[in-house]
């Protein structure tokens, strides 16, 4: 089952052309990976897919439904779970405020309630807190416990690990495997750094300067040319 199919998807801003003929899928169960540089335009496609930019060109189907034209708050409610680059917590609110408003935006939330609070231990023990007062990680994993409550068969996640102490990334990989392993979620995850992908996904798509310039399993495209481009160009 094919959960997510993006085709020949141009987008761009004013008259500018970011992305150019974007084709992949994302299969039922799993992980795909989308990997570039700075301004390869990861944050563009994601914002394409989720709703928030119209395509010039090109359609995105969410589980054979043509969603192209739907704005971004009704395919969060067909159950595209969204964790953005920077923020995805209601920083005013405190933890289970933040909690609360996710359950009740979504059909699967008191279900998915349990699984959320065991993978993530501040669901609970932080949860008078006020979600803008938790560190960076902790947020990151909050915002990721958000998505997972109202997702469905889709989380996409925008540069996850970005800025991410390594022990923090650790428990990251840990929970993308969880998630679609356990709880059956396919992931699209973008990231600058390729290592989170590399440890999660089977099929890696890797961007440059608005196309994808190369696709295979994760070990045949994350070569070792990549990753001196990516440490190199730091
Ligand atoms: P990074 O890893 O640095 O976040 P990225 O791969 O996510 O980069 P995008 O943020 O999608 O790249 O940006 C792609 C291109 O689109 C860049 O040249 C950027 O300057 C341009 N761009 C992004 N947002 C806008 C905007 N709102 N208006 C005009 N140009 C934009």
């Amino acid at each position: 089952m094919r959960v997510l199919e993006v085709s020949d998807l141009t987008v761009g801003y004013g008259r500018v052309v970011v992305l150019s003929g974007i084709s992949f899928s994302v299969d039922q169960g799993q992980v795909v990976g989308i990997i570039g540089p700075n301004g390869a335009g990861k944050t563009t496609l994601v914002r394409t897919v989720l709703g928030y930019l119209r395509p010039w060109r090109g359609r995105v189907l969410y589980m054979k439904t043509d969603v192209t034209n739907y704005p971004a708050h009704e395919r969060v409610k067909l159950g595209i779970g969204y964790v953005p680059e920077r923020g995805g917590v209601l920083k005013t609110l405190t933890v289970r405020e933040n909690i609360d408003v996710a359950v009740s935006m979504s059909k699967y939330g008191r279900d998915r309630v349990r699984e959320v609070v065991k993978l993530f231990k501040i669901v609970e023990e932080r949860r008078d807190q006020l979600a803008g007062t938790l560190s960076g990680g902790e947020q990151r994993m909050l915002a990721i416990a958000l998505a997972l409550l109202m997702a469905d068969k889709l989380i996409v996640m925008d540069e996850p690990s970005a800025g991410l102490a390594p022990v923090i990334r650790r428990r990251l990989v840990e929970v993308v495997k969880h998630v679609n392993r356990e709880l059956g979620v396919s992931l699209l995850i973008t990231e600058q750094d390729p290592t989170v992908v590399l440890e999660t996904a089977e099929t890696v798509h890797v961007m440059e300067m608005g196309t994808i310039a190369r696709s295979g399993k994760a070990r045949d495209v994350v070569n070792v040319e990549t990753l001196r481009e990516y440490y190199l160009g730091m």
